[in-house]
């Protein structure tokens, strides 16, 4: 069946998600004509269960040194012009209340709803047209852009790509932006899981399965990166802050390595309790050491596999060098990450070298523009990853053209 197509829109923005709505917020306020098509039942899913229903909405340590890219220099443009200060103003604007945590991260202090309602309010002010329940059949070009859909044929003269990356296929995420890039021979930086749990097999995996429910403050490290946070030990392997901010950097074969007491220095803190109590075992001097209860179990383990168990004033200077390392050194090669089911966003997308920094188009294929997460820019945990979505949406919103009829 063919349809005729409706008057052309300005843009027609693929993805409700948080990019799009930013992006179609921003082009509406000036006054563009534009159509946001979603296939889901409802716009911004993922914003409403993010930060555990909160939305870390954003990050006051906005910069570029907190995003992955294959070009670490891409993002610096959107995010100057479209800061974290630059939401919170928004946020604060629309009388939502917001309060800090840990490490600068920003959060809704009642529901991550009022983040998209405030989106979806802005897109109001801007005449945008939200459709969801769209899915999109094809995308042919020639002098516009014409979406064929199970509503019918729209077209516009400019498309832009907000549907997201593979996260969570549950909530409706699809290769679909991978595709279309594909389709216009845009070149794409592979695709993998990030901020995800790690698991383990073998004698790794039963050892951590006997941990499972503790968490305690590591320094989890690959290769060069390093991040200080909460670890939980669970029945499938490791997860937690730190292990999600690693996981970001870990590729498969590689191991990680945790400093599990990176406040202490162990081999210090040993030496002084063996001149102070020379009876005591290692077991109890390394138990007092740790200051959470559950972590006990941890020395009790370690002090079964990897360290004797011995009286304090039998510990030689090798036996100190080894326990010190079994602590401050454990090395640990995952067999995998629990991937795209459970990962919070995905490396990888569409190349940067692909886009313009400014506006986010596509340099080979006019009018076609690219934002969020389906680009290659990543960020790490902690509110940056809408940050990218909201400066990469501002950016491309700014930058499309009015329809000259
Ligand atoms: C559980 C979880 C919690 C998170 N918490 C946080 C947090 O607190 N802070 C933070 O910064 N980041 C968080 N993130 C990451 C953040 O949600 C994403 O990085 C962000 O939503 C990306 O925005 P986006 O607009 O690019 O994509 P999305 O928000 O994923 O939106 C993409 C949209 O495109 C639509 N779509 C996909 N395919 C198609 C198709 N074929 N046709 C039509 N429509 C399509 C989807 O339905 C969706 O509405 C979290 C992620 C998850 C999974």
């Amino acid at each position: 069946m063919s349809h005729q197509p409706s008057r052309p829109y300005d843009a027609i923005i693929i993805g409700a998600g948080a990019a799009g709505l930013m992006c179609a917020a921003i082009a509406g306020k000036r006054g563009l004509r534009i159509l946001l098509l979603d296939h889901a039942e409802k716009a911004g899913k993922k914003i409403l269960i993010s930060g555990g229903g909160r939305c870390n909405f954003t990050n006051h340590f906005a910069g570029p040194e907190h995003f992955i890219s294959t070009n670490p220099h891409f993002c610096k443009s959107a995010l100057a012009r479209f800061s974290s200060a630059d939401f919170l103003d928004l946020v604060e604007a629309h009388g939502i209340a917001w309060h800090e945590r840990e490490h600068g991260q920003l959060f809704c202090d009642n529901s991550a709803r009022d983040i998209l309602d405030m989106l979806i309010t802005q897109c109001r002010a801007g005449d945008v047209t939200i459709q969801t329940q769209t899915s999109i059949d094809k995308i042919d070009h020639a002098q516009a852009f014409n979406i064929h859909t199970n509503r019918g044929l729209f077209s516009g003269r400019q498309l832009v790509i907000a549907s997201g990356g593979l996260s969570i296929p549950k909530m409706g995420a699809t290769p679909f932006g991978l595709k279309l890039a594909e389709q216009f021979g845009l070149r794409i930086i592979t695709p993998r899981a990030g901020l995800v749990p790690l698991t383990f097999t073998g004698e790794e995996k039963s050892a951590l399965h006997e941990l499972a429910g503790i968490s305690l403050d590591v320094r989890a490290s690959c290769g060069t990166y390093s991040f200080k946070e909460a670890m939980l030990f669970t029945h499938r392997g490791l997860s937690g802050p730190a292990i999600l901010q690693i996981s970001s950097y870990w590729q498969p074969g590689e191991s990680i390595t945790i400093d599990l007491l990176p406040e202490l220095n162990i081999e210090d803190e040993l030496k002084a309790c063996q001149s102070q109590r020379p009876q005591a075992q290692l077991s109890t001097a390394l138990s007092s050491l740790i200051s959470q209860p559950l972590a006990k179990r941890l020395v009790r383990l370690l002090c079964n596999s990897v360290i004797t168990d011995m009286k304090l004033e039998q510990l030689r200077s090798t036996d100190i060098d080894k326990t010190s390392n079994a602590l401050h050194h454990w090395h640990l090669k995952p067999a995998a990450s629990e991937g795209y089911r459970t990962a919070e966003v995905t490396l990888g997308g569409i190349d940067t070298n692909e886009l313009s920094s400014t506006t986010m188009g596509a340099k080979r294929v006019a009018g076609l523009h690219f934002i969020g997460e389906v680009v290659d820019v990543t960020g790490h945990l902690g509110g940056f990853n809408f940050q990218w979505a909201w400066s990469s949406g501002h950016a491309c919103g700014s930058a499309l053209q009015p329809f000259q009829q």
